[in-house]
């Protein structure tokens, strides 16, 4: 038995008809950029996550940049964010000329955790440094404690973006992830929960002035009103393809059922495992997407390996926590300094989800698991 991670092959031939007769619309009128689907995407986008606006974007670093660039920052502005996380949340913060600082995480969540947070403030002060925002994660497919996040931001001034590049839709109290803070991002690459069949990208936010800034930065640093040619700003070339609106349009349509599907394999997973390893913890009044079923274990590589002899793909998010990556070597982090991060990345190991997974592969999944603990 061999099982994809994620199987994207199976999903397309089940929307098979629809999908290619949407990609064969945007052949037929011609309007590969900025064509009719992308705006009847964004208005859809925004409708089923409670936003005033959607823009949608090339991918979700670019989502993360261009919400980020409507902050103006300078270089001696510092955003926190997660460590634990995949390398664009920092990057993103470093390609819109400010720094990242990063804050623990929780170790039930992986989210980043709150009570840490002020603490990181005093110590970017004291660097003589200006903490202006904190970006978190929503990591693995559950949203981060926005109500107290939030609620600190406001405290210190600081404004809040949301990455929500693996929670598209993930229930919060009477809310869903993208909606969660002033400006969210996501990500529509093809692993992603909700994916393209390319990179793909949205912000979300209710602040109309933001959103006209957005839509600038999406194209250039357009003028927002007039003259075309009269840039205003440095912007970006950010804009996402017909062909890929067309095809969220229809798997958008899809959402809801799939994230019932990989919620009931991640029931099954719950089932056999939830006595032998630490398995994924939602909070009270929270959903999970999904993105990533990830579990803890003791002797990682010993799973690893006993799966692989089953044919049974793994994968490791994240081997290495961002503040020890050599592209930020210059801000002297050290081994030690986030330590939950460090542990968890060293015991975090995700298991093949896909709302196509069958309960046998679940099955076989967690008894090659539990045998080899
Ligand atoms: C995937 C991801 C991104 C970047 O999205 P792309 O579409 O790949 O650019 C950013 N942040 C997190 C947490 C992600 O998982």
């Amino acid at each position: 038995m061999s099982i994809p991670f994620i199987d994207l092959k199976s999903q397309y031939l089940n929307h098979k008809t629809e999908i290619d007769k949407v990609i064969q619309n945007v052949l037929d009128h011609g309007q590969y950029i900025m064509g009719p689907e992308v705006k009847k995407l964004e208005s859809a986008l925004s409708e089923y996550i409670g936003t005033k606006h959607c823009l949608t974007c090339s991918s979700g670093t670019d989502a993360l940049l261009l919400a980020l660039m409507t902050k103006k920052l300078k270089s001696k502005d510092v955003v926190l964010t997660s460590p634990f996380t995949f390398f664009a949340s920092a990057e993103s913060i470093s390609l819109a000329g400010a720094t990242p600082a990063f804050v623990d995480i929780d170790k039930n969540t992986y989210n980043m955790d709150p009570s840490a947070i002020e603490a990181t403030i005093e110590k970017v002060k004291r660097q003589n440094l200006n903490p202006v925002g904190i970006m978190p994660v929503d990591i693995f497919g559950i949203a981060a404690d926005y109500d107290l996040i939030n609620h600190i931001a406001r405290k210190h001034n600081l404004f809040v973006i949301e990455d929500a590049a693996q929670a598209f839709g993930a229930k919060y109290n009477n809310q869903k992830a993208c909606g969660l803070a002033e400006l969210a991002a996501t990500s529509f690459y093809p692993a992603k929960p909700l994916g393209c069949y390319g990179d793909g990208g949205a912000v979300f936010t209710d602040n109309t002035d933001l959103y006209d800034q957005l839509v600038s930065l999406r194209v250039h640093g357009q003028s927002i009103s007039g003259d075309k040619y009269n840039n205003i700003q440095i912007g970006l070339n950010a804009r996402m393809d017909t062909i890929q609106a067309a095809i969220l349009l229809v798997k958008l349509e899809h959402y809801d059922t799939e994230l019932k599907l990989r919620n009931s394999v991640a029931e099954q997973y719950n089932y056999y495992l939830k006595d032998f390893v630490k398995v994924p913890f939602i909070p009270e009044q929270q959903s999970s997407v999904w993105a990533q079923y990830s579990i803890m274990v003791p002797d990682r590589a010993k799973v690893v390996n006993a799966l692989q002899n089953k044919n049974i793909p793994t994968a490791i998010f994240y081997p290495l926590p961002v503040h020890l990556s050599g592209a930020y070597k210059h801000l002297y982090y050290q081994s030690g300094d986030f330590p939950v991060c460090e542990e968890v990345s060293k015991h975090i190991i995700s298991l093949p989800m896909h709302p196509y997974l069958s309960e046998t592969q679940i099955k076989e999944t967690c008894e090659t698991l539990i045998s080899a603990l």
